[in-house]
């Protein structure tokens, strides 16, 4: 029997690791062909691409930094020449700044802009018109955008831009039958939100889920993969928020 995404084939930014990582065995899993994009960690990536292999389908790991125009126009060029067509794109790749605006330097501001915000920019202008009619986006925003954390404001400025970024790429390209669509996580267990920080904020940041725990990267891939479904067709321009209640 098929598998629901049998044929389809999906880039997945920021892959090697963490949420990206399980959103491409996930959509693997389901039978799609995934470019596994990373940014330093090829081995990490490439395990990511043996894993998604040995569940039938083909992954192929590129490293593109996404803050570059000319990297990211390669990533899909790579895709492309690889697997002739693209019909899902997960905008996954991020990096968080958790730091009182008083103390950011222009540095540190521009870089969470150029990755979270001009990398995501960079894909929908590829995805445009690289996309199969029928095609399936999906951006990481964050919970952030609704809780208003002190600490967060470059990177909640940053997910706000990607927020907006998707809504309109989703007017633009609906009339193709192109969906696009935000997930908006509250904390998961990855590398990004477990570093640095101790037990106890760990175990105050799960106590704001209804469901008194942090979620899981599968928590979040489970949601990209409805939105990326034939299921999802009438869904579209909508975040999602995937916090177990938290926002
Ligand atoms: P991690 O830091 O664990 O993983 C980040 C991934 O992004 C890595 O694979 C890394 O690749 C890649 N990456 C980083 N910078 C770039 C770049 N410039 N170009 C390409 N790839 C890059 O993050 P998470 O898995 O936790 O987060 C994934 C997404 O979910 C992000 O957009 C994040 O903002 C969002 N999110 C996460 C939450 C959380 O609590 N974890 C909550 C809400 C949203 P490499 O290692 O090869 O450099």
């Amino acid at each position: 029997m098929n598998k629901p995404l049998h044929n389809k084939v999906a880039i997945v930014t920021g892959a090697s690791r963490g949420i990206g990582a399980e959103i491409a065995r996930t959509l693997g899993g389901a039978g799609a062909n995934v470019v596994v994009n990373y940014a330093k960690d090829r081995e990490a990536a490439e395990a990511v691409c043996t894993a998604i292999q040995q569940a039938g389908a083909e992954a192929i790991a590129i490293k593109a930094d996404v803050s570059n125009s000319a990297e990211v126009c390669r990533l899909f060029d790579a895709a492309i020449e690889r697997f002739q067509r693209l019909d899902i794109l997960v905008n996954n790749a991020g990096v968080l700044l958790s730091r009182k605006m008083s103390d950011i330097s222009d540095d540190e501001f521009d870089r969470v802009l150029d990755v979270n915000v001009k990398g995501v920019f960079y894909a929908l202008r590829e995805a445009a018109v690289r996309l199969e009619d029928g095609g399936r986006v999906v951006n990481l925003s964050s919970t952030v955008t609704r809780l208003m954390l002190p600490n967060y404001g470059a990177y909640a400025a940053s997910k706000g831009a990607v927020e907006q970024l998707t809504r309109v790429f989703a007017r633009e390209v609906g009339d193709r039958g192109i969906t696009a669509n935000i997930v908006s996580p509250g904390p998961v267990n990855s590398e990004m939100f477990t570093a640095g920080k101790s037990e106890e904020t760990i175990r105050r940041m799960a106590a704001i889920s209804f469901l008194g725990r942090v979620g899981e990267p599968e928590d979040i891939a489970g949601v990209v993969l409805f939105l990326v479904s034939e299921e999802s067709r009438w869904v579209t321009g909508q975040n999602i928020s995937a916090s177990g209640g938290a926002a």
